[in-house]
């Protein structure tokens, strides 16, 4: 029984993480042309590479974000038999290791892989992701032109990782016509996944958003459907998979809806989205205060989630500590470790 001078106990806020991230793109140019895609840039006629982003470029870019301990490398994809794929490939490696030497995580993201690229990129990455986008009709329709978004291409990707042990993120691109029931046998096909080799640490659950001048936000009866996808999505994925929402694709003051649907993480947030270049990023202490008013604490983390850390090679792991501890002195929400 509580003493009448005892302090109202106050139930712990549900912690959302997020991760402070910096977003690399070695190049834009793409041998696939998906229906819906507003990053390509078609081949330039100095060589498909002519736009690579060089060491020195990079480094400024990192310099002018020295919170971020995520590296997030984005590339367009040079196809597997171009001659062009081994100098794109040394230079994702070279990036990976820029990112390396200044005490930051790489998260490589680049389409599909061999083996043995994905294995190199995994001995200095702390993670590394791939959208599995969707199945059915209306994904086969955008991805006409996009031998790498086959859906046999990508669950053989996610195969590879988890044989890898490669801690790793997926996700699916929504609101593209998609069914409900195309939505679940994703779903389902993840969950399979993650009963396999358990890698799969977050799962993106990402609005479709147009490109254009100005953001287009979600209407009340999109995120009402949304809100169902979430939901069953808690309900199909192994309780360990992380659910991921990026926060500027969603309604700021609606956003606790999707939390009490069952994300639970924010992604990377650069100061910028590459993509949807008309949706603004939150900063931290907006998303932060939206949260707490809801009753939830906006945490961050590192690329690689605490449950996988000991998945890594050693050195990547010495590295993943020395993050967090500059994550967590730099970070306004105090001392509190995001790690058990
Ligand atoms: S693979 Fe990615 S970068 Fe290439 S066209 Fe498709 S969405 Fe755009």
């Amino acid at each position: 029984m509580l003493h009448s001078t005892t302090p109202r106990v106050r139930a712990a806020a549900r912690p959302i993480t997020w991760s402070p991230s910096i977003t690399l793109v070695p190049t834009r140019f793409c041998f696939n042309t998906c229906g819906y895609c507003s990053f390509r840039r078609p081949p330039d006629p100095a060589g498909p590479l002519a736009d690579a982003l060089s060491d020195s470029a990079a480094q400024a870019l990192l310099e002018a974000r020295p919170e971020a301990a995520e590296v997030l490398l984005l590339s367009g994809e040079v196809a597997p038999q171009s001659p062009q794929r081994r100098a794109w490939f040394q230079r994702l490696l070279a990036l990976c290791r820029l990112a390396w030497s200044q005490g930051r995580l790489p998260h490589t993201n680049a389409g599909p892989l061999s083996l043995a690229e994905m294995a190199a990129l995994g001995r200095l990455n702390a993670s590394m992701g791939l959208m599995l986008e969707g199945l059915g009709p209306a994904y086969d329709a955008l991805h006409r032109h996009a031998p790498s978004k086959r859906l046999a291409v990508r669950l053989g990707q996610l195969d590879q990782a988890g044989r890898l042990g490669i801690p790793f993120t997926t996700g699916l691109l929504l609101g593209v016509g998609e069914s409900h029931a195309d939505r679940r046998a994703a779903l389902e096909l993840l969950a399979q996944l993650q009963r396999r080799w358990g890698h799969l640490q977050e799962v993106i659950l990402q609005p479709f958003r147009p490109d254009g001048a100005a953001a287009v936000l979600l209407t009340a009866a999109e995120q009402a459907d949304l809100l169902v996808t979430i939901a069953e999505a808690r309900a199909i994925l192994p309780p360990e998979v992380h659910l991921q929402l990026p926060p500027n694709l969603w309604p700021l003051e609606a956003l606790p809806d999707a939390l009490a649907a069952g994300i639970d993480d924010l992604g990377g947030i650069d100061s910028s989205d590459v993509i949807n270049r008309a949706y603004p990023q939150p900063t931290p202490a907006r998303l932060a205060a939206v949260l707490e008013r809801a009753g939830f604490s906006l945490v961050p983390r590192l690329c690689v989630h605490p449950a996988w850390r000991h998945w890594l090679p050693p050195p990547i792991q010495r590295q993943a500590h020395r993050a967090e501890a500059r994550l967590l002195a730099s970070s306004s929400s105090g001392p509190r470790s995001p790690w058990p």
